[in-house]
Formats: C-alpha cells, structure tokens, sequence
C-alpha cells in the first residue's frame, strides 16, 4: 500500500539518487533526504568529506552535494573505507531510529510561517523559525508524532549585501526546490497532491512539499502552479513578503490550505499547535468539516478549538498583524460563506470588541479566540501578553487572563559545537543529551578539569576567528573596500583575544546603538592593554528605514584607531553565522529595551557552548540570572517614569553595560594562573552551562508543551 503522507515520495527521491551513485555510496542519499544528518555529530563531515569544496559550495545542501559533484570525486570517495563505513553505520542508526514505535502522545500538527530547520533550506527569518525548526527536532528525537506545515517560499527570506556607506541592501536569490533535500507530495508516485483555497475571488492551487527532519514530516505549500496566475504564484514568493495582501494570503494558505493539505493525507491531529498568529485561520478550516457535516458553525468552532493551542510571540503592537474589513474582503471575501456563517461574525473573531466595525481584524485576537489554550514564550511574556491581550476578556483581572508561559529552549544537538559535545559526551554519561532536562545529568560538570574546559572554548573561539578573518575579508572586497582594508581583516582578529558578539535583527529595540553609545569608552575598550574584539552581524527588515541607520551609524566609526582589526561586521546574518558565532563567542551582548524582548534564544546557544551572557534582564534571561552564571543589566522597571524616558533609559544602560565590561568582563578574562587558565572566567563558565544547560533546551519546553498546554 502506498502511503499519501509523502513518506514513499521521499524513499523515492532518495532511490532515484542513490541508483546514481557509486553503489557503496548509496546509504549517503538515503542520509541526504532526512536532514537528521544535521544535528548528529559527524554528520557534517561525513557529506563534506565526499568533496569538500563542493560541499561550501552547495551550501552544505547533501542533495546538491551529491548531485552536482563529480564522477571523479565520487569514485575517490567510493573507495575510502572510513567514509564507506561511517556512512553505513550513519544509515543504519537512522534507519533504526525511523523504524521506532511512536511515543504514546496526541498527534500534532504544528504550523508556523517559517522553519529554521537548516541553512539549505531558506524559508526562516529568525527567531521565529528557529524555535520552530528545534521543536521539530526534538519531537523527532523523542519520536513524538508530530508534523511541521508551513510554505514553500521561492525566494526564501531576503539576503544582506551592506554598501560602502554602511548601509544594509537586500537581494532575494531563487531556491531550485529539485535540489531541495524533500520531495513533492503525489497521490500516486506521479501526480503531485493539491488542494485549493478561495482568495480573491478564485481557486488558489498549491502543491506540497515534504522534508524530513529526522522522524517528523516538514509539509511546505507552494503556489508555484500552472493554474495559478503568474500573480497569484507571487504568494508562496517570499517569506513576509510586502505587500499586506499578498501577507494575508499567505497566512490564508498556510492556516486553511496546511489543515486541507494535512486531511488530504490522511492526518487527523489530535492537537493543532498555531505557533503565531500568522496560521489562525487554520481551525476555521477545522470548523468547516463539522459545518459541512451539518453541524453549526458556533459548534463546529466550539469543538475545532477544542483541538486547538496557541503561541503568542511579539510584545511588538506592529509585530501582531491585522487586517482591515476592506483588505479581508478583496483577499477572503468568499470565506463567510464557506463557513455558513456572515461577514459580520467572522470579523468578530479577530477583533477585541465584536461589534466595533472600525476595528481591524487581528491575527493574533483570532488565535486566541480559536484555541482552548494559549502562551507567551517567557514568564516576563506572559505576563505582558496578559496585560496586552485583557482588552478582549472582559470582567477579568489582568492577571487572571488565560495566557499561559512556557519559556522557549534550544535544540542542544543542533546548537552546541561538537569541541563542548566531545567534551561532555566525555563527562556527563552515556546518552546523556537524551537526559539534558534534569538538573543532575550537568553535576559531573564540577569535576571537568579547567585546562579541559578552557581548552574547548579556546578550540571554538580558534574555529571562529578562523572563519571571521575570512568572511571579513570578502565582505570587505565585495562592499569595494580596498585591499589594505581588507588585509586588517586577515592581520587582525586573535584567537587568544576576549571575543564579544553581538547578532541579532537589527530593529530599533534591540539597541545594537548602545554599543557605540558613549564613543570614547567604546574605543578605549578596543584599545586597553587586555584587548577586546568584537563581531557583529544583523538583518534589519527591508522596510525598516531606523534598523539601517543604526546598522550605517555603527559602520560610521570603521575609521576610528583599532576599528577595522577589531571589529567585524558579518554579512547576511543567518544560521550558519549564528552556529559559528554563538559557538566562538566568549561574551554574548544583548541589550534590548526591556520588556520588547519576549525571550531570546541566540543567548541560550551561546551558554550551551559555554559563552557567558552579559544581558539586560528581560525574555529568559530574567529567569536564568542568579549572579554566578553571566552579567545582567538591571535597566529601569517597566513602568517606571525612567523606563519611558528611552534617551534616559539609554545612557544609564550604555554606562551599566561598558561598566561591566571594563570592571567584571575583561580583568576576569584575563586574569590567569600560572598554567595560563582564568580560574575565574572557568568557575563562571561551569555556573552558567550547569544553571542554563538543563533549563533553557528544547527537551525542558517540549515537556512543558507536553503536560500544560497539550
Ligand atoms: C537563534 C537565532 C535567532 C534568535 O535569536 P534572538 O536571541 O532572539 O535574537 C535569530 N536569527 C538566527 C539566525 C538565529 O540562529
């Protein structure tokens, strides 16, 4: 019998590969269409050792790899024995782990405008994705039933070039989806699985894309179709795509056309997780079977948010998308209809006060109102989403509002390096990732050596320094700097020097200006006898005018004495940047302006790896501070007169942060035994791996996901 579900397509796709292989060869396909390759130590090697020039140059995708690479370099590698048999045993534990009985647990659907699963697979912006693409992940480790549905976008989300000015220019480069490490969805081996919505008036066709990640089916709709108008392909085009129509009808096509595309297959999810308000329209769609079925709509909603849980993401007002009536007309004016019910009363859904037809409809009001449980990403989000969402529960008490938290974690296997893996698959026992949710699996980290542990931060920090002069220096060429300046690049950055990080979006709350606040002790703290250097890396979105002036205000100072050795600012901030940098980084900065930050994850990666964080106290950082693990930045009390004075709240926290900096950061860093060991540094780092570690990973989240919310 032929599964619908993709699963035969993929198998297919990876036959059709490896029948073009070197027979010894074969297992690699099989490998290269389940991208668990990813996050399971070698696995990396194992592709990029077939030919690692191609490898950088197919963006480590393995289809490409393995496509595109030559009859010589496969035949070289057919015959070396270790590649051989590591690809052979790779393929043997993926197949034993994809033939486990499911975990007992509610099968779930879990959609989400982006998937930050790897970086050959462009369709991710940031944060968003990445808490996204770890979920997945972890459900796949724990062999929990679960699926992915998000959108295939042609041109993924934008990339960054920065001009001689320092200022941020965007470019989209168009992805080739049959050298995707996935497949289309076909009903029977040959045509491919469609399902349509109803937007502007006409039936919108999208076909199905399925990738592995690991055990868990990741399903991407793409309006890419004949049927469809070359205008209407446009909504799969890009990731946020600008214009708000077009937004919309992405969301429509994620939330109506991913639960259509999910019953085409033959899925039936006991629970469907909206991560965002961006897929809230997908339990109307649930709501629509049981109209169809006779029931009424207010029934037929009643039981589909009886399957339905919700995660709100932005304390951001503009972050939280609505539309107005006119634009919910032109783009879902047939939808009433559909659902049996009128214009009037679904409006109602996404705004505070039903009866207000001034009022836009909001994605993230419809969430709420569509599912029978909902959450913020940290505790102090929780609360905020609490007070910013009471409007829409009246006669309840802020506090009582049913928004709960369950603060995000990181996927450990994907985001710690394998120097800091080597090093505590050597301490902490066996299997030991598969236990990293309790606190006693990291107590064996207080008898790790400090020589063992410096010597893997200094092997990570070696490792980034290698790749910062590099990119560094091709950036520079390719913004038209001149040689000389390019060359400060190669001379400059140390691998014995303090390095500190700071990457992150560029918008105007993240405050990257507070670096460069006060000029002089930014400068001094370049120039000291213990030296710092620094790397930068950020994507303002294109429409954001405020995010590029700060990106071109700090470029400003690239003439200032030390400047262009010391600091670097990475280009086309993305995942690979980030694993690099959140791996070599010896400080990790974050400075936004509490309380818009509704958690963090890149501080988290960094503490996996044994950075330390040095942070406003704000998102998980306000939970995972004790004053032993990291820095904390008190900022002002939210609420607080100086809190709304932002000039104000700026220099206190500019002078809070280079104060640390100058007093705590650097003499700790530099402060050595006679071996050439920072006691200190070490003890802080163990405190924050031994605190953070079991804490802030996806396994502690997807448990808490698990038992509260599910
Ligand atoms: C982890 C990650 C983020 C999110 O980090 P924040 O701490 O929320 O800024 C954003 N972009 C990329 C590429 C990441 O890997």
């Amino acid at each position: 019998m032929s599964a619908r579900n993709g699963s035969d397509d993929v198998a297919r796709a990876a036959r059709a590969l490896g029948a073009r292989l070197p027979a010894a060869l074969e297992p690699l396909a099989r490998l290269a269409y389940d991208y668990a390759w990813s996050w399971t130590p070698g696995g990396e090697e194992l592709f990029a050792s077939v030919d690692p020039y191609r490898w950088e140059l197919c963006a480590h995708n393995p289809v490409r790899l393995l496509t595109e690479t030559t009859e010589h370099a496969l035949a070289a590698a057919a015959t070396d024995d270790t590649l051989v048999g590591r690809a052979r045993e790779a393929a043997a534990r993926l197949g034993a782990h994809r033939a486990r009985p499911s975990a007992e647990a509610p099968e779930t659907a879990f959609f989400c405008t982006e998937f930050a699963v790897h970086s050959s697979l462009p369709v991710y912006s940031g944060g968003l994705g990445v808490l996204a693409g770890d979920i997945l992940k972890e459900a796949s480790d724990r062999a929990l039933p679960y699926a992915g549905i998000g959108l295939l976008y042609r041109q993924g989300y934008f990339r960054q070039r920065i001009d001689p000015s320092g200022w941020p220019l965007e470019y989209w480069s168009t992805l080739d989806p049959d050298r995707m490490p996935g497949t289309l969805v076909t009903t029977d081996g040959v045509s491919p699985l469609t399902v349509s919505v109803r937007m502007f008036g006409r039936d919108i066709v999208a076909q199905v894309w399925r990738v592995d990640v690991g055990r868990v089916p990741l399903y991407l709709l793409d309006a890419e179709r004949i049927e469809n108008s070359p205008v209407d392909r446009w909504i799969t085009s890009r990731l946020y795509v600008g214009d708000r129509r077009f937004r919309l009808a992405q969301y429509a096509l994620l939330g109506i056309g991913g639960m259509r595309a999910l019953r085409a297959m033959g899925l039936d999810p006991a629970v469907v997780h909206l991560n965002e308000g961006h897929a809230a329209l997908a339990p109307l769609e649930l709501a629509l079977e049981g109209v169809r079925a006779g029931g009424s709509f207010d029934e037929s909603l009643a039981a589909a948010r009886a399957r339905t849980v919700f995660t709100t993401h932005t304390p951001i007002g503009a972050g939280n998308e609505a539309y107005s009536a006119e634009e919910m007309r032109i783009v879902l004016g047939d939808l009433p209809d559909e659902l049996m019910t009128d214009e009037k009363s679904m409006l109602a859904l996404g705004r505070a006060r039903a009866g207000d037809a001034t009022e836009p409809f909001g994605m993230t009001p419809l969430g709420l109102r569509v599912s029978r449980a909902a959450n913020g990403v940290s505790e102090i989000h929780g609360r905020v989403a609490r007070a910013m969402w009471a409007h829409l529960y009246v006669g309840i008490a802020d506090a009582d509002v049913p928004i709960d938290a369950v603060t995000n974690g990181v996927h450990v296997p994907s985001w710690m390096a394998p120097p800091m893996r080597r090093l505590l698959d050597r301490h902490l026992g066996e299997s030991w990732i598969e236990r990293a949710a309790d606190a006693r699996t990291w107590e064996p980290l207080d008898d790790v050596p400090d020589a063992e542990l410096w010597d893997a931060r200094c092997s990570m920090r070696a490792a980034l320094v290698d790749y910062a002069r590099e990119r560094a220096a091709a950036d520079r060429l390719g913004r038209g700097e001149s040689m000389e300046y390019a060359e400060a690049a190669l001379r400059a950055f140390d691998p014995n020097v303090l390095t500190l990080g700071f990457a992150r979006r560029a918008t105007a709350y993240k405050r990257l200006y507070l670096l460069t606040h006060d000029r002089a002790r930014a400068l001094a703290l370049l120039d000291g006898e213990q030296r710092v250097q620094m790397l930068l890396a950020g994507k303002p979105h294109p429409q954001d005018e405020e995010g590029k002036r700060i990106i071109q205000s700090v470029f400003e100072l690239k003439w200032a004495p030390h400047v262009s050795e010391r600091v670097a600012f990475l280009e086309d901030y993305d995942m690979r940047v980030a694993r690099r940098l959140v791996s070599g980084c010896d400080v990790w900065i974050n400075v936004p302006r509490p309380p818009l930050e509704a958690c963090g994850t890149s501080g988290m990666k960094a503490a996996m790896n044994g950075g330390l964080n040095l942070s406003v106290l704000d998102g998980w950082w306000d939970e995972a501070y004790d004053g032993t693990n990291g820095w904390a930045i008190g900022s002002h009390p939210v609420g607080s007169r100086a809190a709304s004075d932002h000039a104000a709240q700026d220099a206190t926290d500019a002078a809070a942060l280079y104060d640390i900096l100058e007093r705590e950061v650097v003499p700790l860093f530099y402060d050595r035994d006679a071996n050439g060991i920072p006691r200190g540094w070490c003890a802080r780092v163990r405190a924050s791996l031994r605190t953070i570690g079991p804490r802030f990973n996806a396994t502690r989240m997807l448990d808490e996901y698990r038992t509260r919310m599910y």
